[in-house]
């Protein structure tokens, strides 16, 4: 029960990373608010948290749009009495480089894998240093610590994403808001198993995909999970402006 008594929002908590990180959560003893573009995929999750014990909310929520941020910070504070840890999440993928990826495609990853932390966190700010502190882990990516070919918007947004989890983290120190990110390397979840779907020899994708990591294999949702949990905890107090990166040995040798 290492969050025990802990209240925590986790955005796109109704699949993958999210899912996994939202039930380790509740399993650890903390209430969960689980937002999530896919409403009613977020209170099936709830439900699932639920009939295990666990305390957990579903909410339905656009990070991409300023007022839903707003009203999903506003209810989940409402229905938890409070919040203590905000899990931004959220994202979407976007394979293109500077010649393939349409203008507004840029605006839309840019927007929804980085603004929306800067929105979140920008909601949630005030009331943390009214509460005399809180915790917000954020998911980056290998993706943001190197580069990555065909995914410019992508990398570029989370590499924006370690860059601002540094700087909210120097600037929350004095009131007790600590900020971390975790950078996986690629987790089988929908995300990827969409995009090796979309290849013209799926099993070949995966099989180089899991060759890439040293380890052996892609990682488990529930691999992220630990790191964020680990952040979320007071083992991890002297821990701020820390980019966690968890990839299977991906990166060690680049
Ligand atoms: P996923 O597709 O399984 O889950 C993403 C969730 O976010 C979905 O439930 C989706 O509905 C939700 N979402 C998307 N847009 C949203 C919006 N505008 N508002 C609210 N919710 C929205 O993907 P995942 O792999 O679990 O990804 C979770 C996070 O991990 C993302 O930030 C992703 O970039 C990051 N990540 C994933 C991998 C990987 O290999 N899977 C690797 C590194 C980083």
């Amino acid at each position: 029960m290492r969050l025990a008594g802990k209240r925590a929002l986790v955005t796109g908590g109704a699949s993958g990373i999210g899912a996994a990180t939202a039930e380790r959560f509740a399993a650890e003893g903390a209430t969960v608010a689980i937002a999530d573009l896919n409403g009613a995929g977020a209170d099936k999750h709830a439900e699932a948290i639920r009939a295990q014990g666990g305390t957990a909310v579903g909410l339905a929520a656009d990070v991409g749009d300023v007022e839903s941020v707003a009203a999903m910070v506003d209810r989940a504070w409402e229905a938890l009495e409070g919040l203590d840890i905000i899990v931004n999440n959220a994202a979407i993928p976007t394979m293109g480089t500077v010649e393939t990826l349409a203008a507004d495609e840029w605006d839309r990853v840019l927007d929804i894998d980085l603004s929306s932390i800067y929105r979140t966190c920008r909601a949630v700010w005030p009331r943390f240093v009214a509460a005399g502190g809180g915790t917000i882990l954020n998911t980056a990516s290998v993706a943001g610590i190197i580069g990555m070919a065909g995914q410019h918007g992508y990398s570029a947004a989370k590499a924006g994403v370690v860059m601002l989890t540094k700087c909210m983290a120097l600037d929350g120190a004095a009131t007790g808001i600590r900020v971390n990110c975790v950078c996986p390397g690629f987790v089988e979840t929908p995300m990827v198993l969409t995009y090796f779907d979309a290849q013209d020899d799926p099993e070949a994708s995966r099989a180089a995909v899991n060759a890439a990591h040293p380890l052996g294999r892609m990682g488990q949702p529930a691999e992220i999970a630990a790191a964020f949990l680990y952040l979320a905890s007071d083992e991890a107090r002297w821990v701020t402006g820390t980019a966690l990166v968890i990839d299977g040995g991906l990166t060690a040798g680049l």
